[in-house]
């Protein structure tokens, strides 16, 4: 947060909020209600945290109105910052602040993921822990389920606990029809056109895996998360690959309808169980 350099201090007194959330750098943060930022219950134990808590406070809330000098009005000011990321994270997983997160979430606000195979899938913020100055902020991506550093320094240096580890998470149990379908799409690295063996082991080894868990969930009647009929398993696999396949089916024989294993035969998709 330090690096950036309010530009209105001389007319701090109106509106701090929407100046704070239209500065740059702060582009992730939604604006945090008037009756949330006053009722004392949401605030529990921030003023511990937050030097200066009660102008910083009255700032947030514009009812500021300490003479001061310019140092002491920074300090403050900088106070009043730390203070709105706290009660922010607080806020987000509420029901309003989780429809404005929302909002921003579908206008990709927070970023698209840089991962090929994730077809520029929206990111969440996403904190590594709810202390404060422990761990910049970090997006999640819910297709890859995978976080990344954000692309701009001003928003790397964003603290995480402004945003929470729950965030994210919390989000996608309110609406879980925004859960995205999980996906089979593996990278697979090759040289002039030919797998490599050792990356193609290990490929094949998590496939079969993955197709296990599936079949058992499937087994459980649990939603996997996959889309039915998505998994065509390319014909990539070649011979060195029907050892593991044997041995995985003499397992699970009969219910091989996922046709996992990397086999060349691609997926009928049937129910059969
Ligand atoms: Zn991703």
């Amino acid at each position: 947060m330090e690096d950036f350099v309010s530009e209105s201090d001389s007319d701090y007194t109106s509106y701090w909020r929407d100046w704070f959330i239209s500065s740059r750098g702060n582009e992730y943060f939604c604006e945090i209600d008037e009756d949330y930022l006053t009722d004392r219950f949401n605030l529990t134990g921030l003023n511990a945290e937050v030097s200066y808590y009660q102008y910083a406070l009255d700032l947030v809330t514009d009812v500021f109105d300490l003479d001061c000098d310019d140092e002491m009005r920074e300090t403050i000011e900088k106070s009043a910052r730390h203070l709105y990321g706290l009660v922010h994270a607080r806020y987000i997983v509420t029901t309003r602040g989780l429809a404005k997160m929302l909002e921003k979430y579908k206008k990709s606000d927070f970023g698209k993921c840089p991962r090929v195979l994730c077809h520029s899938h929206p990111l969440l913020p996403v904190g590594l822990s709810d202390c404060p100055n422990v761990r910049p902020v970090k997006l999640y991506c819910a297709r890859c389920e995978d976080t990344y550093n954000p692309k701009s320094s001003r928003h790397a240096s964003m603290d995480g606990a402004y945003f929470g580890t729950s965030f994210a998470h919390i989000l996608f149990q309110v609406y879980p029809a925004l859960v995205p379908t999980k996906s089979a799409d593996r990278y697979v690295p090759r040289v002039y056109g030919f797998k490599m063996h050792a990356a193609a082991a290990l490929v094949r080894w998590q496939g079969n895996k993955r197709d296990d868990m599936r079949r058992r969930l499937r087994k459980m009647e649990i939603e996997s998360g996959f889309k039915d009929g998505e998994d065509e398993i390319d014909d990539e696999e070649d011979e060195d690959e029907e050892e593991d396949e044997e041995g995985v089916n003499e397992e699970e024989a009969g219910m091989a309808d996922y046709g996992g294993a990397g086999t060349t035969v691609q997926a009928p998709g049937g129910d059969e169980v």
